[in-house]
This record gives structure tokens, sequence and C-alpha cells, in this order.
């Protein structure tokens, strides 16, 4: 046996651990699920003998055979072996909504949240492991020091639930990090969706310079007089606007460019 760390690989190998994520997650049979890196199958077994059917995605084309040898024995599993990010959620949910889980790679797991991101309209909701700091900077309020630009842009669009704690022991190999379960719940808000590039150019320039005042870290972006017509102070720090102050920014980020747009 052994682990490819290029494709992030620690194998979960405590039992405990396993049923209370299929207890959080709550499958059901009739939902469509998917699973991001089945791996070994360490969550996939569980998950499909209570679903009868599901669809897992994989890159490691060494444990697709096996994952497609040992799956018929809990129920039918459609295994695609591609990158998840260059995997089209929305065409895959077809008319129904997805439900996704998966105990991500770490070193893409905020690629992978921002690629869900853009399909969360056929999501109904998301279920994860990720390192314990990435769950803390996901779900953080608006005055903590690790809230930013991933915080801002994931709580404007889900309901963000920190689950409970893993150990690195609970993994094979050990990792050196401590890890999280987490729940994202898509608001299935059109407005907010609409609005979602317009709140990433607004919170890339906040965030990108964290230290400043927000007039200055926007310059070029939105001017003093916009950004406290918002209801937000010019000379407050981008970690201290709550999520609505920075959806308010991005609404009127975008009326600027609507007007300013050619007819
Ligand atoms: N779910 C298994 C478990 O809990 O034991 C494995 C988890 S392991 C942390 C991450 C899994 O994601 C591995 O199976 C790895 O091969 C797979 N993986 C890594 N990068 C991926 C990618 N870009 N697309 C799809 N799967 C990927």
């Amino acid at each position: 046996m052994h682990a490819r760390k290029r494709f992030g690989q620690n194998f979960l190998r405590d039992q405990e651990v396993i049923d209370r994520i299929v207890r959080a997650v709550k499958p059901e049979p009739g939902q469509h699920l998917v699973e991001i890196g089945p791996g070994r199958g360490a969550m996939t077994w569980p998950l499909l003998q209570a679903l009868g059917q599901m669809t897992a995605i994989e890159i490691d084309r060494d444990l697709v055979p096996m994952l497609r040898e040992q799956s018929p024995a809990h129920g039918q599993l459609e295994v695609v072996e591609a990158d998840v990010l260059g995997v089209d959620f929305t065409e895959l949910a077809g008319a129904r909504m997805l439900r996704v889980v998966g105990n991500l790679p770490y070193n893409i797991s905020t690629p992978v949240l921002f690629h869900l991101l853009d399909h969360a309209p056929v999501i109904q909701d998301m279920h994860f492991m990720l390192q314990r700091e990435v769950v803390e900077r996901m779900a953080a309020p608006h005055g903590d020091k690790v809230y930013g630009r991933l915080s801002v842009a994931l709580q404007a669009r889900c309901k963000v639930e920190k689950l409970f704690r893993v150990m690195p022991g609970s993994f094979w190999p050990v990792p050196k990090v401590e890890s999280a379960i987490v729940r994202l719940t898509p608001l299935h808000d059109p407005e907010r969706e609409a609005l979602a590039p317009a709140l990433d150019r607004v919170i890339r320039a906040a965030f990108a310079q964290r230290r400043k005042t927000l007039s200055n870290a926007l310059q070029g972006v939105l001017d003093p007089v916009t950004i406290a017509s918002c209801g937000v102070r010019p000379d407050s720090r981008a970690e201290q606007v709550p999520v609505s102050g920075f959806l308010e920014l991005a609404r009127a980020w975008q009326s600027i460019a609507d007007s300013q747009a050619p007819a």
C-alpha cells in the first residue's frame, strides 16, 4: 500500500470518524451524491450502501480499477476518472440537484471550493474534510484575524457550518496538520449569484492589502464617497467589514460598471 503525495493522499482509517461524517451527511436513497477523491473507498462504501448509487471523481488512475472492482458489493458506483477541477458539475447534475462530499486533497482545496461555487445553483449541499485552518478561515466572522477573501466569497453564497475536528492520527499517512469537517449549503439567491464577479473584484482588492484602509485598498475600484454611501466607513479595514457591507460595495461597483458599459 502506498500514498501519492502529489495527489494529497491521506487515507481515512478511523471508523468512528467515518461513521460521524456519514451521520453528518445523512445520505438518503434517491439523492445524487458525488464524492471527490474516493481514494480507497473509506467514505465511499458506507455512503454507497445508504444511497444505492452514487458518483465518484478520482484522478489517480491506479485507484480506479480497485474502486470499480469493489463497488458492486456496496451498490452502483459511477467512477469518473478525472481531475475534479475540469469536471462540469452543472452537466453532471442534469435535472437533479447534487450533494457533494470529499476528503479533499489539501493542496487544491481552495481552487476546488471556487470551482464548486461556479456550479452553486445545482448543488444542494457540500461536506468537506479540510485542513482545520482552512475551515476556520471559511467560517470566520468579520473582525476575526483570519476573516478574508475566502470567508466573504463563501459566506455571501452559502451557509457555512464548522462541524467537528479530526486529529492527524485518523489518517494514513499521518498528516502534519489537524483537519475539520465543514458543511456548505448554497443559499441559491439569484441576485447574489449574478453579483459574484463584482464581489470577487471588490474583495480581491480589499484584502490584497488588508492593513490599509478601504479607501486606499479600493483606489481605482470605488471612491470614498461611494464606499460611504454603501454604509461602510472608508477608513475601516477590510477585516472589519461584514459580508453584507461587501455585498453593498459589490452592488455599487456593478451599477457603476453597468452605467459605463456601451449601450
Ligand atoms: N476519500 C479518501 C479517504 O478519505 O480515505 C481519500 C482522501 S485523500 C485526502 C484525497 C483523494 O483525492 C485521493 O484519492 C486523491 O487521489 C484524490 N485527488 C487528488 N487530486 C484530485 C483531483 N484533482 N481530482 C480528483 N481527485 C483528486
